[in-house]
């Protein structure tokens, strides 16, 4: 297995087209997976903002006072209020705000990055993520598998490292369900995240800095003979830690 930058990348800007520019940069294959940092796919789709396109409401008045009062910073509101207006719900409120995404992506203020976006504030998650891999695996000549990334603090864990956010031509998961171990066990939980797993080589490459390079092609990995699955996350329902934030406050 290799990974390789696409080189050469611009400054992204609305309307872009991200395949095309793949392309004239690089012979893809049909078994090579494309690795798109969400950052660009944002920056191609319009997704930037600013903070003045956020009148605060009293909710994110208030969960900005708080964690004024909580951190000694100085939080503005109007980004607490572009938070709750990308997300559908939140899940903690202190000392960070973790929301869901409306595609299902748990995440700190709601994915918003403010690094790597000139000429705005703010720059918002893709609206729907396996959309935009959609879009860009059917726009590539050779159609490979398409994934679109983030970086993501892990909870239990210090430091951060890239997830998939959406994904195309390939399932998200590699499911080991009915397969054997070396004992000869068969293996009754093991659903493997192929596409988070990815992503975190693929960050290994792309960095998070000024590298300048949100594209990294994975060759010769294989997918092999296992069962696939898409789901990726969990519902409130089967969340027992998420069900458990519910009756935790930050004190
Ligand atoms: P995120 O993880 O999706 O939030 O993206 P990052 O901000 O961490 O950037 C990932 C990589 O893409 C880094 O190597 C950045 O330097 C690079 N990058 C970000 N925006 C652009 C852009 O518009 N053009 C190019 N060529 N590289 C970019
Ligand atoms: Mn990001
Ligand atoms: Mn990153
Ligand atoms: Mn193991």
């Amino acid at each position: 297995m290799e990974l390789f930058a696409v080189p050469d990348l611009p400054e992204i800007r609305e309307g872009d087209d991200l395949a095309a520019m793949i392309d004239d940069r690089v012979d893809l294959r049909p078994d090579d997976v494309v690795c798109v940092a969400s950052t660009v796919v944002s920056k191609a789709e319009g997704r930037t903002a600013d903070l003045a396109d956020f009148p605060a409401g009293p909710r994110a008045k208030e969960l900005a006072r708080n964690l004024e009062e909580i951190s000694g910073e100085e939080k503005d509101p109007r980004f607490a209020q572009a938070v709750l207006e990308n997300s559908t719900d939140v899940v903690m409120d202190a000392p960070f705000i973790l929301t869901e995404a409306p595609f299902g992506h748990v995440s700190v203020n709601a994915g918003i990055d403010r690094s790597n976006v000139p000429d705005h504030d703010l720059l918002l998650l893709p609206e729907r993520p396996s959309e935009s891999a959609e879009r860009i695996h059917e726009n590539l000549d050779a159609s490979p598998p398409v994934l679109v990334t983030d970086t993501s603090g892990r909870s239990f864990r210090h430091g951060q490292r890239a997830v998939t956010l959406g994904w195309a031509g390939m399932p998200a998961s590699r499911d080991w369900r009915g397969e054997t171990d070396r004992d000869g066990h068969e293996l009754q939980v093991t659903v493997q995240s192929v596409v988070d797993e990815l992503a975190g080589a693929a960050n290994l490459v792309s960095g998070e800095g000024d590298g300048g390079t949100p594209v990294i092609v994975v060759r010769d990995w294989e997918f092999g003979d296992h069962g696939g699955s898409d789901n990726l996350f969990r519902d409130l329902r089967g969340d027992f830690v998420r069900q458990a934030l519910r009756e935790w406050e930050y004190e």
